[in-house]
Parts: structure tokens; sequence; C-alpha cells
């Protein structure tokens, strides 16, 4: 098929990627012209486990340009624009604007506009309202850092349609995932995708109110509490990772929408107002970890990417951690695999280390699994988890989670 992609972030690139190897012929378009001259280039705007190897391999079938009417008589087309958060209220200004270019450049009235981007019930319709084809909401459940592998992969394909054949060619086109199939109406499709982002990000809070209160009791390690009460099936051990809190593209912007959207129609959604004010006292918490043991000096930040295997630092909890500590007079230094930050000079993991008084481990980075030994002797904060309490030293460790071990 002939499928064109509007927006070119790890949504559209993955999606483009993934069809082009299964066949599909892909026009990817973008208004940023930076980032289309990078791709035609061969060029990945970003990193993303095995992204710059498909789009590579799959070259011969992706064509990246600004300009919509390429896409004119193309049978599909997936809009995969940001849908940020604005003053607390999404904002669908790139979502409509992208189906105003599509209606005026779409020839065939049988091409079929599909919503992939993150979108509040009720949008779908007014997309159907500009650009007249048959619009269906597919929304999209990939994960940074494993973006491919969730695209050919995923736990379910949702397609929420109001013509049903328009429903069956994008049924037919997700088939060689081999994932069940929903189909919905649009509105349900839409909150389905806020539902399960907004039940995540509850998950996460939960285990870290947990956290916080194992943090007060002897010999009490929320790892434990969180393993095993995952081994119970109805709660599975997913999303129990007590830390830093939840940052990235989307947790954020989409809880604080989906508690707005839930406002505008009269509603509360009180559990999710709740995930979210949890949320925010994280990095305060950390601070305070860190004044307990050491209340000036020079700090290494292990990580600035909201989560490892990505550069992406869009509302990163370490970014977050690193303004709080400058803030609060220390000296901030910084360390990442993949991601670069402003807030921070940015070092080698070795000097980091090395050049500070204290060190906070804001991103689980596997690189900086096993550091015990290197780190023995230093001021630490584990915000993630990531090294074993046993091989540290107690009067110069905190962990997230981790009462006094007596
Ligand atoms: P992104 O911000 O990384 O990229 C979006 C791209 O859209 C940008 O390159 C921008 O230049 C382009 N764009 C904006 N307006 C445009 C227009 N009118 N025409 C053409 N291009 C335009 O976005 P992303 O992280 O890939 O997310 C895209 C959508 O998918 C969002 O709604 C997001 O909530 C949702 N989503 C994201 C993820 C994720 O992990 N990032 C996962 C699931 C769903």
């Amino acid at each position: 098929m002939r499928v064109g992609i509007v927006g070119l972030g790890v949504v559209g690139l993955a999606t483009g990627v993934v069809l082009a190897e299964q066949g599909h012929n892909i026009v990817g378009v973008d208004v940023d012209e930076n980032k289309v001259e990078g791709l035609r280039c061969g060029r990945s705007p970003i990193y993303e486990p095995n992204l710059k190897e498909m789009l590579d391999a799959n070259a011969s079938r992706i064509k990246f340009t600004t300009d919509y009417s390429e896409l004119s008589d193309a049978d599909l087309v997936f809009i995969t624009v940001s849908t940020p958060t604005v003053n607390g209220r999404i904002y669908l200004g790139y979502v409509f604007d992208a189906a105003k270019r599509l209606s005026d450049v779409l020839r065939r009235n049988d091409s079929i506009v599909v919503i992939k981007s993150t979108v509040v019930p009720g949008t779908a319709r007014k997309v159907k309202e500009i650009v007249k084809n048959d619009v269906v909401s597919n929304p999209e459940f990939l994960r940074e850092g494993s973006a491919i592998l969730d695209t050919k992969r995923p736990d379910r394909v949702v397609i929420g349609s109001q013509s049903k054949e328009a429903g069956d060619v994008v049924e037919n086109l997700w088939r060689f995932t081999g994932a069940p199939v929903i189909r919905t109406s649009w509105e349900e499709a839409e909150m389905i995708k806020y539902a399960a982002n907004s039940f995540l990000a509850i998950k996460v809070s939960f285990i870290n109110e947990i956290a916080n209160l194992c943090e007060r009791l002897p010999n009490c390690d929320v790892n434990v509490v969180a393993k095993t009460i995952g081994l119970d099936r109805r709660i599975a051990p997913y999303f129990l990772n007590a830390g830093l809190g939840w940052g990235g593209s989307c947790f954020p912007k989409d809880t604080q929408a989906f508690v707005s959207f839930a406002r505008d129609m009269g509603e509360r959604l009180r559990i999710v107002e709740a995930a979210i004010e949890v949320n925010r006292e994280r990095v305060p918490r950390v601070v305070n970890m860190l004044k307990s043991l050491l209340t000036r000096g020079k700090v290494c930040v292990l990580g600035v990417a909201f989560k490892p295997n990505t550069d992406d630092t869009r509302e990163s909890k370490a970014i977050e951690l690193i303004r709080a500590l400058k803030a609060e007079g220390y000296e901030v230094v910084a360390y990442d695999p993949k991601a670069r930050t402003e807030e921070a000079k940015m070092v080698t993991l070795d000097e980091c280390i090395s050049s500070s008084d204290a060190v906070i481990i804001a991103t689980e980075w596997d690189e900086f699994r096993g550091l015990e030994e290197r780190l023995k002797d230093k001021i630490t904060i584990d915000a993630r988890r990531v090294l074993d309490p046993s091989k540290m030293e107690a009067s110069k460790f905190r962990a997230i989670g981790l009462g006094v071990q007596t």
C-alpha cells in the first residue's frame, strides 16, 4: 500500500520503518525541514535501538519530504504529530493543522486518515469534519527504548472506526503483528489510550508511596515488597519499580490532559490527580535524602534521559533533579550514555564520579549496574535502585524505599 506518515517523531518513524519492512511504500512528511533533510541523508534524528538500521535497510521504500502534496494518492495516512499539554490541557493544533493540510491535498475519497497521536475523546470526530475522508483511531502504545520491537509486536491493536471498511483496511495492515485486535468506537479507542497510560502512572506512584513508608521502617525494602506483590497475577510485576518518578514525553502530559478533559466533562479523576501529586514530590524527596548526607559541594548525576535506551530528555526527572540541586546551591556534573543536556556540565562516567562529592543515580541505564565497588566510599543516593545495598557503606548510602538496615 501507499502509506503516508505525518509527523516524524519516534512514533512516526517506528511506524514508517516497520511498515516499509512489510513491503509498503512510505512517504514521511514533517514540517521540520532540518529533520527531513537529515533523514534524507540517512541520519536518524533520535537515538532508538535498531531505528537507524531499519531506516538504512528500508531506504528504497521510504521517502521523506516537507511537501504534503506527495500524499495526494496515498491509500492511508497516519497522523503521528505531537500533542503537547499547554496550560494543563491538550493542545490539538498540530493534529488539526495536519488534518487541514491533508484535506487540501488528498485527491482520492477512499484515502483513509488514521490518527495515531494520543488525543482526547472527541478528536477523531472533529478530524472527520475537517478531512471528509474516513477516519480511524489507532492509538499507539509503544515504549521509547523499544519502539521498533513494540511496533512489530504490540500487546494489542486498537482500531476505532465508524466505517467498517476503513477499520478492516487498518486491521489488515497490522495483521502481521499477530496481536489481538480490538474494534471499538472512536471515543473508546481514544479513551483506552488515556486510561492505559494513567493506570501505569498510578501503579508507579502507588509503589513510590509504599517506598516512602518503607524508608521509615527498619529492614524494610520496597523492592522485596514490590517483587512479592507482583507475583500475584492480579497485580503483575510490571511498573512496580520505585524510584525518582515518571517523566518522558507521554505520562506527564497525558495524565494532565486526561484530568483536565475529565473536569471539562464534569467529572474528577481523583486517583490520577493523586498520582500526579505523588510524582511531583519525588525530586524534592531525593534532594532531601542528599541533604541529610551532604549540604554543599559537587554532585554527579548519573543519567539525564527520562529512561534508559533513549536520548529523550523531555520531562526527564533527572533534569528536574539537576535543576533542583542547583537551586539548592550544589554544583552539578552529569553523565549519560546517550542524552545531552544544557542543565549540567557533561563529562565522562569516570570524571563524573571522581570529580564529585556525591553521586545520585537518576536513570537506570545498565551501565550503572555493578558500580558498587566504585561508589562504596562515596556518598551515594540510588534513586533508581540499580545498586546492591549490601555492597554499599551504610553510613554513606541512601536508596529509594530502603529502610535502615540493622
Ligand atoms: P514528537 O514530538 O517526537 O514528533 C512529532 C513530529 O511531528 C515532530 O517532528 C514535528 O515537527 C511534527 N509535526 C508537528 N506538526 C506537524 C504538522 N502539522 N505536519 C507535519 N509534521 C508535524 O512526537 P512523538 O513522541 O513521536 O509522539 C507523537 C504522538 O504519539 C503524540 O501524540 C504522543 O503522545 C503519541 N505517543 C508517543 C509515544 C512515545 O513514546 N513518544 C508513545 C505512544 C504515543
